[in-house]
């Protein structure tokens, strides 16, 4: 293709959920002289809040710290559905003028960097019309999440053909299903499954949540009192502004006890399960795990609704493993026979790094698991790229805003200095280790295909909004290991960035 007649923009923003949708806010109030477009593969905004139907889909972080700061959460449900989150980000779009940046159906499959030209070549193909296109840009944003959108994951079950019922997966809910009455068998322990078990068990004969290990569920206020309160007092932003930093030290405590004091918090956690539940229930039998708290993520139940369930009788966990599906449900390795009209898969995300897309730099494929992220958002060697990923033990969003910020400042110190060309360069070997360290199954299973992270200074990706703060807000775009280069090739870095 004639690179001519090829669309340039200067930042190219991979994604609309809230991560791309960020990014395009910032690049537009802080970067306003920069072009940008974002690709979305889908036809909506929203990512995951517009990808899952499941009954009762919602968030388990508070919302005054998953939204925005530059937008004040004003619902009064802290703890929010999937539709008021989508709500959100649409205001967001139309206030912002987004929308008319975002190119809908754009799968991005490919992107080329050329140090030569200063620019990547990016291949893209429609999903409505089926077409190829290739567009250019300057700097290539990747907000494309961390799982595939095609499909969850879905271990291997024995006899699973056998089961005469129906069996669903959550992130490919049938619109029209009728859960009416019936006996639902829901297998998993995460924030789905957490999720589905009281919105189902509303209707549903009875919902039973299988599981083979427990997780941690702690029961949270879906409502904040004092950001519902403060509003009156201080004025919309300013109670927003307080109740974000309540929000997030009340996080950082919480997940600093843990680490800390695990046993403790174990007891702690223990104790709050066992207060709603009924007298005589086997809470270690289903809600003790093996590992220590903020192992892995917490789960979150608004209002206990979860345990509501359990104590009406409308619900029941099970802790065993399958030895396989039969006609009528499941035999566990017990011996029991869990009988059930529907089961549903709860069994987690098939994850997926930088949005299964190619890369290469001067020809030469980059092979992502031998990169090392840089400050959390650019990866070793590879000029001109950023990526999104947020934290996974707090409020994923809180990230977003101070890489983007970042981001917008090292594009004003290039444009300063007249670079075209950045890098974070690794100069000899490194110690390094995943860059995902939560050891979630599913995460375990795919850290393969992800950066690594280093174990000290830029390098390492940290997940402490605070010193994030100090390095992204507070802390210089320069760094010893940031290489600046301008396209002209006799200043341009050796195209030696092998994968
Ligand atoms: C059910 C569920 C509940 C969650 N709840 C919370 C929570 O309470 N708190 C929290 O912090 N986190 C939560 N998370 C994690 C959540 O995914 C993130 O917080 C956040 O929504 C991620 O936003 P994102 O924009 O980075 O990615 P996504 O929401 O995944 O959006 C990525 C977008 O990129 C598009 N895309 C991907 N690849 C390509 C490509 N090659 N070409 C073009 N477009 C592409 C996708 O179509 C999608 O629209 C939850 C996740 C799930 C699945």
């Amino acid at each position: 293709m004639n690179s001519s007649s090829i669309e340039h923009v200067d930042v190219l923003i991979i994604g609309a959920g809230i991560s791309g949708i960020g990014a395009a806010y910032y690049l537009k109030t802080r970067q306003p002289g920069k072009t940008f477009a974002i690709l979305e593969a889908r036809d909506e905004i929203g990512g995951t809040w517009d990808l899952f139907r499941y009954p009762g889909i919602r968030s388990d972080s508070d919302l005054h710290t998953f939204s925005y700061e530059f937008k004040a959460w004003e619902n009064e449900k802290a703890i929010a559905s999937a539709d008021a989150i989508m709500a959100y980000l649409r205001e967001t779009v139309a206030e912002n003028d987004i929308r008319k940046a975002i190119r809908f159906q754009h799968k991005v499959i490919s992107a080329a960097w050329s140090t030569k030209d200063a620019r990547w070549l990016v291949e893209i193909e429609r999903l409505d019309t089926g077409e190829h296109l290739a567009m250019s840009c300057g700097w290539f944003f990747c907000a494309s999440g961390y799982y595939r959108y095609d499909e969850g994951y879905t271990p291997e079950f024995p006899g699973r053909e056998r089961f005469a019922g129906q069996i669903v997966h959550p992130q490919l809910w049938p619109e029209d299903l009728d859960y009416r009455g019936k006996r639902v068998l829901i297998i998993g322990s995460g924030a789905t499954a957490v999720t589905l078990v009281p919105a189902m068990a509303e209707t549903a004969g009875h919902v039973t949540m299988l599981q083979r290990s427990p997780t941690y569920i702690v029961p949270v206020p879906s409502e904040d009192r004092i950001a519902n309160t403060l509003p009156k007092l201080i004025g919309r932003d300013r109670a927003y502004a307080v109740t974000r930093r309540k929000n997030i030290a009340k996080q950082r405590l919480i997940w600093r006890f843990c680490q800390q004091h695990p046993r403790a918090a174990r007891r702690l956690i223990r104790h709050l399960n066992a207060k709603q539940l009924p007298k005589g229930y086997p809470v270690d039998e289903h809600f003790r795990p093996s590992y220590n708290p903020w192992d892995q993520r917490l789960c979150a139940v608004p209002d206990a609704d979860m345990f509501k369930a359990i104590r009406d009788g409308q619900a029941s966990v099970v802790t065993d493993q399958i030895d396989t599906f039969t006609e009528r449900g499941i035999r566990l390795q017990s011996g029991r026979e869990l009988e059930a009209d529907i089961i549903v898969t709860a069994t987690g995300l098939s994850l997926l790094a930088l949005g299964g897309i190619s890369l290469s730099v001067d020809g030469v494929p980059v092979n992502v698991p031998e990169r090392v992220a840089f400050k959390g958002f650019l990866l070793s060697d590879v000029p001109n790229f950023a990526y999104m990923f947020g934290y996974t033990n707090s409020s994923w969003t809180l990230r977003v805003g101070l890489v983007c910020e970042h981001f917008c400042r090292l594009l004003a110190y290039m444009d300063a200095h007249g670079h075209s060309i950045c890098y974070p360069e690794l100069s000899g070997p490194m110690e390094t280790r995943p860059l995902l360290e939560v050891t979630a199954g599913y995460v375990k299973r795919a850290a393969g295909q992800f950066p690594h992270q280093g174990v000290e200074g830029p390098w390492r990706t940290c997940m402490d909004y605070r010193a994030d703060y100090k390095t992204l807000r507070e802390g210089p775009v320069e760094d010893k290991h940031l290489r600046f280069a301008t396209s002209s090739p006799a200043d341009a870095p050796e195209p030696a960035l092998a994968g």
